[in-house]
């Protein structure tokens, strides 16, 4: 959507949510008229011209884009292979790549009438860029939040309530994001005719991941135009981090009918032991999840693990299904990377750049900072730097201690 580009490849997902065999609307009848709304709201007005040029102005005065793709001469210097650039969505307002998709949620929100945003969030990125996008488009907000989270990432809550969003601790369960979103969606199932739920990735029921992967696919449409002003051709590889996915496939969407090489990196924690890490691709498995096929990290019975990085952001199960269908493909390959491997990049392109990271791009930097020296210099690598790093900072130095 929202651009002239075609893709000759297969167009997906098909119409009822699939790639592959992954994706579709695993979920209760009530529900599935309610998402079909929503899809049918959103195939209208996604050719709307009012409506896309309302999106793409606040993409273009509000969040301020495109954003710089940069040369990362000194990171490419020292490393001495492939030349690094960096597609700076650390740059946009809220200072990551989420707000891109959030504005596209919210304006269709209003569109269809309603009257709330509605979503889960863990570390808070989420429902700072989903408040940040209910208050510039006029609507309420209404964020649920394990307990535990809230005391860890206070600052997000304090953020959001500055935003006039009502933030909901979640004291069921583990007090954490899984139990988040069960309470979100309790809310959720009372009240579709005034509350839209703003998913935060490419995951969930049918149109989500379609959705959420067009409004941020605006990435890789400017990173295309960007690197071939820089070099006159197209990239070798385009590297991501990958939580649900919505980085790495707004990245990648527009260059998916191309030669280019994609690798999507997954964070493998402290170790590969279950609980540890977060390496959705890489060690889990086919399943049912959140209203979706989709890989993900599960038990004997089916039930999902536990998962540890140091990257909040990238806390899931989960991944999104159009993941699921490219690495079946071949499409993309995916890999991981630890929490010290992305600690060490975090320092580096901070020392080396001037830019601090955020610990979930850090993932993607760590994996380019492997490749680069193996590739000649004429080889080009494109790391989408997903968000800044300045919540990271307090627990990097915690960590670290500085
Ligand atoms: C949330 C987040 C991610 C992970 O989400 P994806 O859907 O996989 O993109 C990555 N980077 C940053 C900065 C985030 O806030």
């Amino acid at each position: 959507m929202i651009t002239a580009n075609k893709i000759s490849i297969e167009v997906l997902p098909n119409k009822e949510g699939y790639f592959g065999e992954y994706g579709g609307q695993l979920v209760p009848p009530e529900l599935k008229t309610e998402l079909d709304n929503i899809a049918s709201a959103y195939e209208e007005i996604k050719d709307d011209p009012d409506f896309i040029k309302e999106y793409n102005d606040l993409l273009k005065h509000y969040v301020g884009r495109p954003s710089p793709l940069y040369f990362a001469k000194n990171l490419t210097e020292k490393l001495g292979g492939a030349k690094i650039y960096l597609k700076r969505e650390d740059l946009n307002h809220t200072g990551a790549h989420k707000i891109n998709h959030c504005l596209g949620e919210a304006l269709l929100a209003k569109r269809m009438g309603k009257k709330k945003l509605l979503a889960e969030t863990g570390a808070g990125q989420h429902g700072v860029a989903l408040a940040t996008a209910a208050a510039i488009v006029g609507l309420e907000c209404e964020i649920h939040m394990g307990e535990i989270d809230v005391h860890k990432e206070h600052p997000n809550v304090v953020r959001m309530k500055l935003l006039g969003a009502k933030v909901v601790p979640v004291t069921s369960g583990g007090r954490c994001l899984k139990d988040a979103v069960d309470s979100a969606f309790g809310v959720y199932m009372q009240d579709f005719n005034s509350v839209m739920y703003a998913i935060g990735s490419v995951v969930g029921p049918h149109p989500f991941p379609e959705m959420v992967r067009d409004f941020q696919s605006v990435i890789g449409r400017e990173a295309k135009e960007q690197i071939v002003e820089h070099e006159d051709k197209l990239p070798d590889y385009l590297i991501a981090c990958v939580g649900g996915g919505s980085n790495a496939i707004g990245l990648f969407y527009e260059f998916l009918d191309t030669k280019v090489n994609m690798i999507g990196v997954e964070p493998s924690g402290k170790s590969f032991k279950p609980g540890e890490h977060a390496a959705t691709m890489t060690l889990g498995k086919p399943g049912a999840l959140h209203g979706m096929l989709t890989y993900f990290l599960q038990d004997d019975e089916g039930e999902p693990l536990h998962v540890h990085t140091i990257a909040s952001g990238m806390d899931y199960p989960g991944v999104g299904p159009e993941h699921s269908y490219l690495k079946d493909q071949g499409r993309v390959e995916y890999v991981t990377i630890d929490d010290e491997e992305a600690l060490e990049a975090f320092q580096e392109l901070s020392k080396v750049e001037g830019i601090i990271p955020a610990l979930e791009s850090s993932h993607a930097l760590s994996h380019a900072m492997k490749l680069a020296p193996t590739l000649d210099k004429d080889k080009t690598i494109i790391v989408n730097l997903s968000g800044r790093g300045d919540k990271d900072v307090d627990f990097v130095v915690d960590r670290l201690g500085m």
